[in-house]
């Protein structure tokens, strides 16, 4: 399946900002910044990794992705579940129930959690049967959508560039974006995962300004990983999302790259996710199958007070 995005472009300006290509910081600002940055993360008991050019700050940030799953029946349980469940840590997290169910869970939740839409279009709505728009979204009071999941550019035929313009529409439109980026198998073992990761990142990149950024959380998900009891570990993904940093830094800007946050996806369970929070450059997770079981995704959410 294609989408035809050629009419939906007019709110998206596809071309990176002068201002955001001149304030890439040069080499020897990179080194103080990384000298600052690393001091900064000592003091507070964190690793400084050699890959690591700016540890993500802000809050750490767990989402769950229900898909589509559930009932009237067991999202109700699931909400009671999620609500019952103490967390303790100082992590912001977000649900991304079905759209169906999303006023539903939106009524029942408790602060902390926030609700995300699992998917927006790439335009104003209209004649686009089946979709949501980011408008809507917005009416609805959702202020949150993940775009770019592996499932919809695999099994919905979303490209990279499609993904970069429903970015920008949904930022545009005052809707906060979880952007997913994350190779296949065949492209790890190629040995191609970050050029794949920054080919789709690039394609968001071209799309947004650098302040749009204050607004867009990346999310890592190795396609291998995703729903198959397969988690990356945590050097693999530590690699990864270093590597994202690093690229950030030099693609976006050195402010930018020192406070994205980059949640990792991918088999994260109750009982990995502690070990996976410690790295320096995981800044939250992305959470699919585990995210449906209350009590599992409580315990992934206080993972935060593990976390650096
Ligand atoms: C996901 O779909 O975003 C995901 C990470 O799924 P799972 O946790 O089930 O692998």
């Amino acid at each position: 399946m294609s989408f035809n995005t050629t009419t939906t472009a007019s709110n998206a300006s596809c071309s990176l900002a002068s201002s955001q290509k001149t304030s890439v910081r040069g080499g020897r600002a990179n080194n103080k910044l990384r000298a600052q940055k690393h001091a900064i993360a000592r003091q507070n008991g964190r690793r400084a990794s050699s890959l690591v050019v700016c540890d993500g700050t802000g809050k750490f940030v767990v989402g769950g992705n229900w898909k589509c799953n559930g009932t009237i029946d067991s999202i109700d349980k699931l909400c009671a579940s999620l609500n019952s469940g103490k967390i303790t840590a100082d992590v912001e997290v977000i649900c991304a129930p079905p759209m169906v169910y999303i006023d539903r869970v939106q009524s029942k939740l408790k602060a902390p959690y926030q609700i995300a839409a699992q998917n927006c279009w790439v335009s104003k709505g209209g004649a686009f049967t089946g979709e949501v728009s980011a408008e809507m979204l917005k009416d609805a009071n959702i202020p949150w959508v993940i775009l770019g999941h592996s499932e919809r550019r695999s099994l919905c035929g979303e490209t990279n560039e499609f993904v970069g313009l429903k970015t920008k529409y949904a930022l545009d439109t005052g809707v906060k974006v979880v952007a997913c980026i994350g190779e296949s198998l065949a492209q790890r073992e190629a040995g191609d995962t970050l050029n794949v990761c920054f080919a789709q990142l690039k394609a968001i990149v071209d799309c947004v300004t650098e302040k749009d950024w204050e607004n867009i959380i990346i999310a890592y998900e190795p396609v291998w990983a995703i729903g198959t009891g397969k988690v990356a570990t945590p050097d693999q993904a530590q690699e990864v999302h270093a590597g994202v940093r690093k690229w950030m830094n030099e693609n976006v800007s050195a402010d930018v790259a020192s406070k994205v946050r980059i949640q990792y996806g991918g088999s994260v369970n109750a009982g990995n996710c502690d070990e996976l929070a410690t790295k320096p450059d995981i800044d939250g997770f992305l959470v699919g199958g585990a995210s449906l079981d209350g009590e599992a995704f409580v315990k992934i959410c206080n993972s935060a007070a593990h976390s650096k």
